[in-house]
């Protein structure tokens, strides 16, 4: 099933993200977990790739794992960092072969210690570029690109960012999976911005349920994503975890609500390789597609 395709039926696909865990164990429970979220009948899961400073080579053997058991379509996410054109490509190679259906394509950002992105020699400055070389030399991989409701670290000005986001869809992408936000109203902005620039593949928002206050601290400063005043004083309300769970969950559970009755095509969940906040907060409503 190409990638696009699974959010051109009028129901809202859902997706989650995961990471490579670092040890056996964290693996096991990832596995766990996938078993539990597979009950929501997502469209495919995705699993990162070096991010956070993670380790780039475990990101195949995951989603081969993931696939084996729900036999569900799997994204591996791919970033410029660190690689030649040719390591990408052999990368790429690696992933047909152990059956990746999708790619989401990223320039990645400055290794820790760095401020500012330098591509390695014979390697890629832009996102654009692994786009365009996807579809030059992979054509059977679907590929989902980065958008940033709330405008990329880098980016001089949002009207800037857009264009470059142009270029990534013009080069192929199939579809735009947001960066998280936890205010609605910028994710409908920026879809609203996308269409007048232009741009005609599916805006999947991006949702990360928080289920602790310095969690959604650290995330959002990482991610440069404004957190409410309500939910701030909501989560602030009480140290007591249970509590700060619950609201957290309840926030991403109102977003969704609301994303879906504005007739969003799909909806990606950063689950973090946990399934009880998404469980929580996807308790009947009912969404996917598979
Ligand atoms: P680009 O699209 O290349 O944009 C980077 C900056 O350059 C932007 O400011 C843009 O406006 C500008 N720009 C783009 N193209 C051009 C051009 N041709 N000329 C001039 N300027 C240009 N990081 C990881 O390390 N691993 C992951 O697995 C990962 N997964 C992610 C998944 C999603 C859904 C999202 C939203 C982000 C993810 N990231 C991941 C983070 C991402 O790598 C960073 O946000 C990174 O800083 C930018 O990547 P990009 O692909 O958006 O870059």
């Amino acid at each position: 099933m190409s990638l696009a395709s699974h959010y051109t039926d009028g129901t809202c696909a859902i997706s989650f993200e995961l990471f490579p865990p670092k040890t056996p164990q964290g693996l096991q429970t990832l596995l766990d977990n996938v078993r539990k979220l597979t009950e929501f009948k997502p469209a495919y899961f995705t699993c990162t790739y070096g991010a956070g400073g993670s380790s780039q080579s475990t990101t195949l053997d995951v989603l081969s794992k993931v696939r084996e058991l729900t036999d569900l379509p799997v994204a591996s996410h791919l970033t410029c960092v660190g690689s030649t054109v040719q390591q990408l490509e052999d990368y790429l190679n690696k992933a047909t072969d152990c059956g990746t259906d999708y790619i989401v394509a990223l320039r990645g950002d400055p290794p820790k210690g760095e401020t500012e992105f330098q591509a390695v020699q014979g390697g890629f400055r832009y996102a654009n570029e692994l786009v365009e070389l996807i579809r030059e030399k992979f054509s059977s991989l679907g590929i989902a690109v980065a958008g940033y409701p709330e405008v990329h670290q880098e980016a001089v000005d949002a009207k800037t960012d857009l264009d470059n986001l142009k270029r990534k869809v013009d080069a192929g992408a199939d579809i735009i999976i947001t960066q998280l936000f936890y205010d609605n109203a910028d994710y409908y902005r920026f879809r609203d911005d996308c269409v007048a620039a232009g741009i005609n593949v599916p805006v999947v928002p991006g949702i990360l349920p928080v289920t602790n206050f310095a969690q959604a601290q650290r995330i959002a400063s990482m991610c440069k994503a404004g957190i409410p005043d309500s939910l701030r004083t909501a989560m602030t309300d009480s140290d007591d975890a249970d509590h700060q769970f619950k609201i957290g969950v309840e926030h991403a559970r109102m977003q969704t609500v609301d994303l879906v009755e504005n007739g969003v095509p799909g909806i990606h969940y950063y689950v973090l390789n946990k399934s009880a906040a998404a469980e929580s907060l996807l308790d009947g409503m009912q969404l996917g597609t598979a």
